[in-house]
């Protein structure tokens, strides 16, 4: 069976509105001069300010909003609704280590956007992933198996179907230092485990898509991508670069095809 792939490049705080659009617009020719491949699909995560600007720009680059609020409107300074983003992007990230870190996300507020996203028809990318010290201490596993438990609360088999998952091990992201593929495969093994209990009836989660983040580059992308359970790549510092960018799309196009 053809293996399915997702290239997603996590643009954090990074690229104005022209940078955003020159970006999409170069990155459209180089694809297009690849061979048509339904089976990988490119996706970026710009800031929000660039969501206007992209959208319908490109048949080949899909968007997403790097979060969401869970509430459609209200006294949430800073916030961005789910209203705001109808129209303008297909994919929502939730729970980034950065969010979870940085802004002290909550698995409870996770879960509570996981429905508010798709209530309002995106595709959330869930990001679950231990810290350094959790890995040390052996709790890898245990770690991955309480997030997704607590941020897929109440949610049906149907609901969990529509997701998509990054592992993405907190340590590996930005520093250089990424999950090997062995580490990786185990992880999302264990990942389509947990999510084929949940969802529980036949052939379930094995069509689910599960991406690795952490330090992704052209160097180390082809091994990770060709793992069973891997099924693509989120990716901060080298989807910056057009042509780093391009070499993991190119990777993710040869596996797709073997
Ligand atoms: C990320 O931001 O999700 C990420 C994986 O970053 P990097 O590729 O830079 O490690």
């Amino acid at each position: 069976m053809k293996k399915e792939y997702i290239i997603a490049g996590n643009w954090k705080m990074y690229k104005t509105v022209k940078e955003s659009l020159d970006f999409v617009e170069a990155l459209e020719e180089k694809v297009s001069a690849l061979p048509r491949n339904e089976a990988v699909e490119i996706l970026v995560f710009p800031p929000f300010t660039s969501l206007y600007a992209l959208a319908g720009k490109s048949h080949k680059i899909k968007t997403g909003a790097q979060n969401l609020h869970f509430e459609e409107k209200g006294a949430f300074t800073g916030e961005i609704s789910p209203l705001m983003l109808a129209g303008l992007v297909d994919y929502v990230l939730i729970g980034h280590s950065e969010r979870r870190q940085i802004f002290h996300e909550t698995d409870a507020e996770i879960n509570k956007k996981i429905k508010t996203a798709l209530n309002h028809g995106f595709q959330p990318v869930l990001c679950i992933g231990e810290t350094l010290d959790e890995r040390e201490a052996g709790k890898t596993l245990s770690t991955i198996q309480t997030q997704l438990d607590q941020d897929l609360d109440g949610l049906s088999a149907e609901e969990i179907k529509k997701l998509v998952i990054a592992y993405e091990p907190v340590w590996a992201i930005g520093t250089g230092k990424n999950a090997t593929p062995q580490q990786a495969q185990e992880a999302h093994a264990f990942i389509r485990e947990i999510l084929k209990k949940k969802i529980a009836f036949p052939g379930a989660a094995e069509d689910t898509r599960i991406l690795y983040g952490g330090s992704v580059k052209p160097d180390n992308s082809y091994d990770l991508l060709s793992r069973p359970d891997v099924n693509g790549a989120l990716i901060g510092g080298a989807s910056l670069k057009i042509a780093d960018f391009f070499v993991i799309i190119q990777d993710a196009y040869k596996l797709a095809d073997g």
